[in-house]
């Protein structure tokens, strides 16, 4: 953060310094933050997130959640992010992440500490927030686009639907987390999640909460297939331990369920610090990354890998000689509103276009 605010500094000198006469009185310290502009203070792209977010959570107050019941969504959600069964799930992996790791760390290791913090937002403020822009997002786009929502297909057996629901969600979370990487404006809340030098199991919960707003059309199949089928929430607590056990620092490549599913050293190599990271974008499923020539499989000179981003744009708990977790955390959750020197380009590490 220190090093943002310098660079505010930097810009605020140069606006003013050749403006000034040379035998001008220097300029008064009191009078700096008038002379800043909106821009040198704040990315204002990053609002309209928070604004879409705020409109959808406004929209489901009012209509009193479209009739959902808030609070059992919202229970499901808790029980799905950090019910009994996801923490035995994280704490098996938690395990094995010790016993056969990528690479050696302390138990308490920095980027373990912080992700704990991240943890406990998920499991307290993330999981209302995410409930209300659910519901929200789902009875309006019933209510918007009825025929969306098929009618009951007698063909279809209700575990075919489940499957479709499953694969085409995985998919849709693949296009969501391109765009993460292909957009300035998406790539300055996602940077947080590949800011991790220290990749554990808990890695997963390190996203920004204004991220989930671009995950939303996940939801998109679900709603299709809404009367032949729902996705159980045990299958939901599987699929979140598939991506959860991907951030894993666990030496471990599937062999040739590989070609399929999502391992810890593929994905270790979506955060690697000196490489292109809008590949291995996959969430569970590795198909898409390999339909869209996007898929890098790991080798044994990848596997240990170090992760992170180069020149760390954005703070991070390794930074220092204390790791002052509590102030990198609120630095890290403000980082996307903060200001970025135009020179600096907001995307993820890029290998090219998606045409290549
Ligand atoms: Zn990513
Ligand atoms: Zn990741």
């Amino acid at each position: 953060m220190t090093l943002v605010l310098d660079q505010d500094t930097d810009v605020v000198i140069t606006l003013v310094t050749p403006a000034a006469p040379a035998t001008a009185a220097p300029p008064d310290p009191a009078a700096e933050p008038a002379q800043r502009t909106l821009r040198t203070r704040v990315y204002l792209p990053a609002f309209s997130i928070l604004a879409v977010a705020a409109v959808l959570v406004a929209i489901g107050w009012v209509d009193h959640w479209g009739g959902n019941d808030f609070t059992a969504s919202m229970t499901s959600l808790r029980v799905v992010l950090v019910g009994p069964l996801s923490l035995a799930i994280i704490g098996v992996f938690l395990v094995v992440e010790r016993l056969h790791p990528a690479q050696r760390r302390p138990i308490f290791a920095r980027g373990y500490r912080q992700d704990l913090l991240f943890t406990a937002l998920n499991a307290t403020l993330v999981v209302p927030l995410v409930t209300a822009l659910t519901i929200s997002f789902s009875v309006l786009a019933q209510r918007w686009l009825p025929w969306l929502v098929l009618p009951r297909i007698g063909t279809v057996p209700r575990w075919g639907a489940i499957a479709a629901i499953f694969v085409a969600m995985d998919g849709l979370n693949w296009f969501a987390h391109l765009a993460n990487h292909r957009s300035r404006l998406l790539w300055r809340f996602h940077e947080l999640h590949h800011s991790q030098e220290d990749m554990s199991v808990l890695t997963v919960f390190r996203t920004h909460p204004l991220i989930h707003v671009s995950y939303l059309i996940a939801l998109i199949p679900g709603i299709v297939l809404l009367a032949n089928g729902a996705l159980p929430i045990t299958l939901l607590v599987i699929y979140g331990g598939v991506v959860a056990f991907a951030h894993s620092n666990t030496n471990l490549g599937f062999g040739l369920l590989g070609r399929i599913f999502v391992s810890p050293n593929f994905h270790r190599m979506h955060h690697k610090l000196d490489g292109p990271q809008d590949v291995n974008l996959g969430f569970a499923l590795s198909i898409w990354d390999q339909l869209f020539r996007r898929a890098v499989f790991p080798t044994p000179e990848t596997i240990r890998t170090d992760t992170g981003l180069p020149g760390r744009p954005l703070i991070v708990e390794q930074a220092g000689e204390r790791p002052r977790h509590f102030s990198v955390f609120a630095a890290q959750l403000v980082g996307p509103f903060r200001p970025v020197p135009d020179a600096r380009d907001l995307r993820s590490p890029s290998r090219g276009p998606l045409s290549r």
